[in-house]
């Protein structure tokens, strides 16, 4: 984001950046670069009295790859969804990828105030890497992989912020209590907080084995569940 010469240093957009990557000094807006991430919230908030704030028209590879991971209303190349840039957890009841015996994980690095280095995505995508698990294909983290055996990322971009980023994979539901509790280990070392999804189908009789072994990698849960609307069929086995 620029910030061109009409600023008058009002200060009006520097509660709106969730990066706190604004402020004003000698009465003109300046931006910590390295702190943003390139989301459009400041702009789109329209709050700016002399139209100041400009997106950068001459994006560089990395500035642009912070804004398609910032930007809800950016599309990944990577996979053409808008965006964080992956929804195959959330139509599994769709595409029914994650069927018995596995299921699909992913951990979700940053938020709003916090943001996440793509250092600590690849830590994370390594520590899970560790259980053979396979990286969902379609998602923009794992397009920045240089190995998906190891995790290992692009380190033209490791230094790179955004607010969020998704390492997703399929795992055999016999790996899982081994990839949470590594997930939990290298949680230590990361700079940014997470969340775990995890997607997986009921047993028969409508319990959830999955509990037990999320508990016993030291994680708690709440049960969620997600209906979709006119979004395809659902592929029940009966
Ligand atoms: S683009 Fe986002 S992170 Fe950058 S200054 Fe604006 S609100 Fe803050
Ligand atoms: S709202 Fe506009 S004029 Fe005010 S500090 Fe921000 S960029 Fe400058």
């Amino acid at each position: 984001m620029l910030v061109m010469d009409t600023c008058i240093g009002c200060g009006l957009c520097v509660p709106y950046c969730p990066m706190n990557a604004i402020e004003v000094k000698d009465r003109k807006a300046v931006i910590d670069l390295d702190e943003c991430v390139e989301c459009g919230v400041c702009l789109k908030a329209k709050v700016c009295p002399k139209d100041a704030l400009k997106n950068d028209e001459t994006y560089t590879e990395a500035r642009l790859l912070r804004k398609t991971f910032s930007d809800p209303w950016v599309t990944h190349k990577s996979t053409n969804v808008l965006g964080r840039g992956t929804e195959e957890m959330k139509t599994n009841d769709v595409t029914n990828r994650f069927g018995k015996g596995v299921c699909g994980i992913a951990v979700e690095l940053g938020r709003p105030g916090t943001g996440t280095r793509f250092y600590d995505v690849e830590k994370v995508a390594k520590a899970c890497a560790a259980s053979n698990v396979e990286f969902e294909p379609y998602n923009p983290v794992t397009s920045l992989m240089t190995n998906v055996k190891t995790g290992e990322m692009n380190k033209e971009f490791i230094n790179e912020k955004a607010l969020s980023a998704i390492v997703e994979f399929i795992c055999p539901n016999d790996k899982v209590v081994q990839v949470l509790k590594d997930i939990k280990k290298v949680s230590a070392e990361l700079d940014t907080v997470f969340s775990l999804d995890i997607c997986c189908m009921a047993e028969d009789d409508g319990s959830f084995p999955m509990y037990a072994m999320i508990k016993e990698a030291g994680f708690t849960s709440s049960l969620n569940g997600k209906t979709n609307i006119g979004m395809g069929r659902m592929q029940l086995k009966f």
